[in-house]
């Protein structure tokens, strides 16, 4: 699909050669290599990656696991939380672990959330709709507690009461329970990030934030210039911080490199030329997973007419150039041309829900007694009291996962994963020598509605499921 119109974009003129290098598939040997030495990093040694030209990468075992098995932890290689979520969620912007208290994500949720609903009307129906949301959480109540359940629906929270939640004066009962790790802001001072501990904090500004962060310590031209980015990719599309984080995730490494290389040769003099196998290196983790250009692969939308595709995808492309030329201007790096990587979700469960379950299974009076208290704010917070953190983010082994509508591997939170590590659990036992796969997509769907899902990750299924059921159609 690459051709058609010219490209936007100077640089893919003036660097074709660089950028050619950069788009082309790894050796089959680097690829070996580079994953030999991952997975040896990552301890899951029942896994080996296999990669030919023709079908790309797999993962195969080469152990036997059992039915519920952990198969894999994988940390997110770089990932960004969705931006619509963070209204919802309070996170480690490194390792995606919920942070402050059960009382601060309950107030600052409460907060934003009475900053977006306008008047009184709105907000019954917001609470109506909590009536059949939590509803499984209330389905021991009695007559009693129920007419009180009516009574409280009535209830606002005042901002004094909000503000004094998120300040730390109010506590919540059994909240010490669910204690979260303390909040760390960004060294750079910009507020929009934040820490679980000062290591995240640290490796965030070592391996990507430095460059993005609109803090103190920005020229103020540079700093107008990464909001004004920052600002198209929340109205356009938020893959686009993504982009930017993948991008100075390779501008860093590369720097680092080339110091490396610096020191290494301090007498020597023959540096020149280094740059480009330096940032071939840098890119490397990246072209393991990078798949095609995102205008090249993204789905068609029901309401584009297939006569239209090229147009469309030029418009996306152009799109993709506008958020370039915006990050540009506040980085001045020109290394890298924007790409779609092989992207997962990243989930990470909320500790409210545990929290609010945890309370209803109380044992009397001490329910009561605490529910006094905490109700009201569930009231509050209405169906969506336990959002889930959600982002993208680039998963080192599992995107080399393939896709099957009859898995034997799924990606699991356990309970004790509370950060943003994929997690791979056995759904059967799984043979030694067996490829292992796991589904892209909700695999309950119908055949239909499964193909047209997976056209968005630019292929067809042919999994035996779906050999079959063409086959009876
Ligand atoms: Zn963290
Ligand atoms: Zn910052
Ligand atoms: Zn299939």
């Amino acid at each position: 699909m690459e051709g058609g119109s010219r490209s936007p974009c100077p640089l893919d003129m003036d660097f074709s050669t660089q950028i050619a290098a950069l788009l082309s598939p790894p050796s089959a040997e680097s690829v070996k290599d580079y994953y030999d030495e991952l997975i040896a990093i990552r301890k899951c040694p029942g896994l080996k990656i296999n990669f030919n030209n023709d079908s790309g990468k797999a993962v195969f075992s080469v152990k036997e696991f059992e039915e519920g098995e952990l198969v894999l932890k994988d940390p997110v290689l770089v990932a960004a939380q969705h931006t619509t979520n963070k209204v919802d969620c309070l996170v480690c912007s490194h390792c995606f672990r919920f942070i402050g208290s059960v009382e601060l994500q309950i107030g600052r949720k409460l907060i934003l959330q009475d900053l977006g609903l306008t008047d009184d009307n709105e907000k019954v129906c917001t609470m109506a709709s909590h009536n059949v949301g939590t509803d499984s959480l209330f389905d021991r109540k009695d007559d009693t507690s129920t007419s009180t359940y009516q009574n409280l629906k009535k209830n606002y929270i005042s901002g004094e009461v909000l503000e004094s939640l998120v300040g730390g004066k109010l506590s919540l009962p059994f909240s010490s329970i669910f204690s979260l790790p303390s909040v760390f802001d960004c060294p750079g001072g910009c507020k929009e990030e934040h820490y679980c501990s000062k290591s995240c904090a640290d490796s965030d500004w070592e391996f990507v934030h430095s460059i993005l962060c609109t803090g103190r310590n920005k020229e103020s031209s540079q700093r107008d210039a990464m909001l004004k980015f920052i600002e198209h990719a929340n109205s356009t599309n938020d893959i686009f911080i993504l982009a930017a984080k993948v991008i100075s995730f390779v501008i860093l490494r590369f720097k680092k490199l080339k110091q490396l290389c610096l020191k290494k040769n301090e007498k020597c003099t023959k540096l020149v030329g280094i740059d480009f196998p330096l940032l071939l290196e840098a890119w490397k983790p990246v072209s393991m997973g990078f798949k095609k250009r995102w205008w090249d692969c993204i789905a068609l939308p029901d309401d584009v007419d297939a006569s239209d595709e090229q147009s469309f995808r030029m418009q996306i492309r152009d799109l993709a150039y506008t958020s370039l030329l915006l990050l540009k201007k506040s980085i001045f790096e020109d290394e890298c041309a924007p790409c779609i990587l092989g992207n997962f979700d990243l989930v990470v469960a909320s500790p409210i829900e545990d929290y609010f379950i945890y309370i209803d299974e109380l044992p009397s009076p001490d329910k009561e007694e605490a529910e006094k208290l905490t109700r009201p704010f569930l009231e509050s917070l209405g169906d969506e009291y336990s959002v889930c953190c959600q982002g993208t983010g680039f998963y080192p082994i599992q995107s080399c996962m393939n896709h099957s509508c009859l898995p034997n591997a799924k990606a699991f939170k356990r309970d004790e994963d509370k950060d943003g590590q994929a997690v791979i659990i056995a759904v059967r036992p799984i043979l030694e020598g067996e490829e292992i796969t796991i589904s892209y997509i909700d695999e309950d769907l119908p055949y239909e509605e499964r193909q047209a899902l997976l056209a968005d990750y630019g292929f067809k299924c042919m999994c035996p499921r779906c050999v079959e059921e063409k086959r009876k159609a």
